[in-house]
């Protein structure tokens, strides 16, 4: 029988709009499932905060033929230096483009300036439908292709496919469906987010300050405007949170200092609870879980998306050479190749990213001293500095065809 869509993707959030759109315009049928209705502004994914995307995630963005609509959109901001810091310790450190010869280490954007490019484009590719609003309800994987019930805008709906794709966040319903085991570490962190307007030019600097109560993040955007990631123990970010503007303004200006003068105004304050979480298993015969439904990360160092892009390039080439030998989309075979590819990326990120919170929240004296010597010592040898700025940039470890700008197949 034939199956009703080649690729099924279940969530057309960022990571599943841009799947969809690697996997459009060949001869591929391809399914998105999004069940956030078009445009409406709940969309968890498109919402206000800001992605901070490494300079390989740009280059995958150029390769899908995204990048130009984003930069004619308003809302991207290079990153030309990113200075971190441990706040009352002497250690610092500022890792510069320059370093890697290019122009930018990467680029802030608005989610929601993502969101409106990536659906526009995802409309647009041939091969691919888009079901909006459509909320998965139940998955089956045994025999030879995936079937889902869907709610399609208030009537029940089966669908087939060679393969499913889960890209429907951190509480990913597929996850469920499929009893695949997922481990979760609640950080004890709520990451408050904003954006604020700032007194002296930020001129393209991205800061990562360590503090006592956790890491705080300033990531330049247009209008001299910085987009803040304050991650705080729940009970301080609830009290932040219920602050009026000008209390808040003067507590973050507390946290963060006066690099870059007065803390002038402040946008919408909205709050997320922090966790690290890692599935058991990526594949399973007609089944693979990409983006959030995978990973999620703390946000420090602004790693979750990008580790969620290179997903997508590793899995629409690994699915394109596929279909180009004639096999099977969702055999065990091929996902393997996914994978066993995918899986020293998904755990140096993560390992990184939860090094550094559990690193910089320690307060024993001797491994303070350390972090700050740590610090120095990127600062002062080249090639420790290099290292990092190459997997700041998403250019660690063996890079996908999109990833190096080339095209898929
Ligand atoms: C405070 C904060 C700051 C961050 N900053 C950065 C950063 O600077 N850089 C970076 O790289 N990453 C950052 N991240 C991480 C980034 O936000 C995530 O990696 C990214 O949102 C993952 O995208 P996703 O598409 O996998 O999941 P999501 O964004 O969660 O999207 C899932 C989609 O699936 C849909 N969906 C859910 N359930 C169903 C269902 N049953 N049926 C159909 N559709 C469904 C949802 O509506 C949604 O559209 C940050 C995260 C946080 C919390």
């Amino acid at each position: 029988m034939k199956p009703d869509y080649d690729i099924l993707i279940i969530g057309g959030g960022m990571v599943g709009a841009s799947l969809g759109i690697a996997l459009g315009g060949s001869d591929l049928s391809v399914g998105v499932v999004e069940s956030v209705p078009y445009g409406d502004t709940r969309q968890p994914s498109y919402d206000d905060r800001t992605v901070a995307l490494a300079y390989g995630s740009q280059r995958i963005f150029s390769a899908l033929g995204v990048w130009e609509s984003l930069q004619a959109a308003s809302g991207v901001t290079a990153i030309r230096r990113i200075h971190v810091s441990d706040r009352g310790h002497f250690g610092f450190t500022h890792l510069d483009a320059r370093v890697a010869g290019v122009e930018a280490l990467g680029y802030v954007v608005e989610n929601r300036v993502l969101g409106a490019v990536l659906n526009a484009r995802l409309r647009a590719t041939s091969g691919v439908e888009l079901l909006q609003p459509a909320t998965l309800k139940t998955a089956d994987f045994a025999g030879d292709c995936a079937s889902v019930e869907i709610d399609h805008a208030g009537s029940a709906r089966k669908l087939t496919a060679r393969l499913v794709v889960a890209a429907d966040g951190g509480d990913s319903a597929v996850r469920t469906e499929s009893g695949i085991a997922v481990r979760r570490v609640d950080y004890r962190q709520t990451a408050v987010v904003t954006n604020v307007t700032v007194e002296h030019p930020h001129q393209g600097t991205a800061y990562e300050r360590f503090t006592a109560d956790g890491p705080l993040a300033l990531l330049p955007m247009s209008q001299n405007r910085c987009s803040v990631v304050w991650s705080l123990p729940p009970e301080r970010a609830e009290a932040v949170l219920a602050l009026p503007d000008a209390a808040f303004l003067d507590r973050l200006q507390d946290g963060f200092g006066r690099r870059l003068g007065r803390f002038i105004k402040s946008g919408v304050r909205r709050s997320y609870v922090l966790a690290l979480t890692r599935v058991a298993e990526h594949v399973r015969p007609r089944l693979v879980l990409i983006g959030n439904a995978a990973h999620t990360l703390h946000p420090v160092a602004g790693q979750g998306f990008n580790l969620g892009l290179r997903d997508v390039a590793a899995l629409a080439e690994v699915l394109a050479d596929a279909r180009c030998q004639g096999e099977d989309l969702g055999s065990v075979g091929v996902l393997r190749t996914y994978a066993d590819w995918r899986r020293r990326d998904n755990l140096a990120v993560s390992r990184f990213t939860d090094g550094l919170v559990r690193l910089f929240s320690n307060s024993f004296a001797p491994l303070v001293i350390a972090r700050n010597l740590g610090l120095v010592a990127v600062d002062l040898i080249p090639g420790i500095k290099r290292g990092l700025v190459y997997r700041t940039m998403g250019l660690a470890g063996r890079l996908p065809r999109l990833a190096r700008g080339l095209p898929l197949s």
